[in-house]
């Protein structure tokens, strides 16, 4: 339940000028409003599942783009039943969407990639929970590389640079060929986010998380709550930390605390006691995602 100090979660990720919003609780657009996001560029809406607090912001998000005139395309993804939570919302209210607005239902029980950008890809992969619940991985793409004039042979024709920046191989006549990783200064780190929310505890999710920069995992509860834990399908910020340790993540962000808890310093230690790069995250929480630490 959300707090008069903690709204229903929700995550936004600026990728340059490209705005992922992650789940879309009740309140979001209010959040949105307080930190002054330009809302228009939000492309994508990634839902993990149809809970209320993940998603019951959406459909006033959407009819705020109606009456803002938005253009620009947006697309939804998240599992089966979005369409028809929509349809059936826009059917009683009469709403017809006046901007492009495409919806991708995915299985949440398998891997599927469904964005391929430039400069990032998205990738799910499945979540425990009470409803089919798909969790989220956003991963910076090397799109370009930077050539080392230096390492380039005398002999290479002039529209080949082009080729190699852009990442392709290229072969001379006599059997030479050159790859781009010859010739290009060592990547900057890509960096990668992955969330995870709602989930029971679940250490195989270090096969999708592994080496992943910044982690966002649910703490509903402290360790005295374990058992509910189990009955409700959430996790406790201790076991979001072993996942965290498992995986071999950079850092791990704290969220979807329940309300019972006014402060959530207890969970933060908890958690830190197994994985010291925990952070809490409160309303507003910003923070510079990191690297990927295993490339
Ligand atoms: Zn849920």
């Amino acid at each position: 339940m959300p707090r008069l100090d903690r709204r229903s979660p929700s995550v936004l990720l600026t990728l340059n000028d490209t705005l992922l919003l992650i789940d879309c609780g009740e309140g979001t657009q209010f959040a949105l409003l307080e930190y002054k996001i330009k809302v228009s560029k939000i492309r994508y809406v990634l839902l993990s599942h149809l809970h209320a607090d993940h998603c019951m912001g959406l459909f006033g998000l959407l009819s705020t783009f109606n009456l803002q005139n938005r253009a620009n395309p947006l697309t939804i993804i998240g599992p089966y039943g979005i369409r028809e939570l929509l349809h059936t919302l826009c059917s009683v209210t009469n709403t017809i969407w006046k901007y492009p607005l495409e919806l991708v239902e995915l299985p949440a029980d398998v891997v599927c990639h469904p964005v391929e950008e430039l400069s990032f890809t998205v990738s799910t992969f499945p979540l425990r929970h009470k409803l089919p619940c798909i969790g989220y991985k956003v991963q910076e793409k090397r799109s370009t590389f930077s050539l080392d004039k230096r390492k380039l042979p005398e002999d290479l024709p002039g529209d080949w640079i082009g080729k190699l920046a852009k990442g392709e191989a290229v072969a001379w006549s006599d059997g030479r060929t050159l790859t781009p990783e010859e010739v290009a200064f060592p990547a900057p780190p890509r960096r990668s986010f992955a969330y995870c929310s709602d989930t029971d505890f679940d250490l195989t999710l270090s096969e999708h998380l592994l080496g992943i920069g910044t982690l966002y995992h649910e703490a509903t509860f402290d360790d005295s709550l374990k058992d509910r834990a189990r009955l409700t399908k959430h996790s406790t910020a201790s076991e979001a930390a072993a996942v965290a340790k498992q995986s071999r993540v950079k850092e791990l962000i704290l969220g979807h605390f329940s309300s019972r808890y006014a402060s959530v310093e207890l969970l933060e230690q908890e958690a830190k006691n197994i994985f010291p790069r925990t952070i809490a995250a409160y309303d507003g929480f910003e923070t510079d995602i990191m690297p990927t630490s295993i490339d």
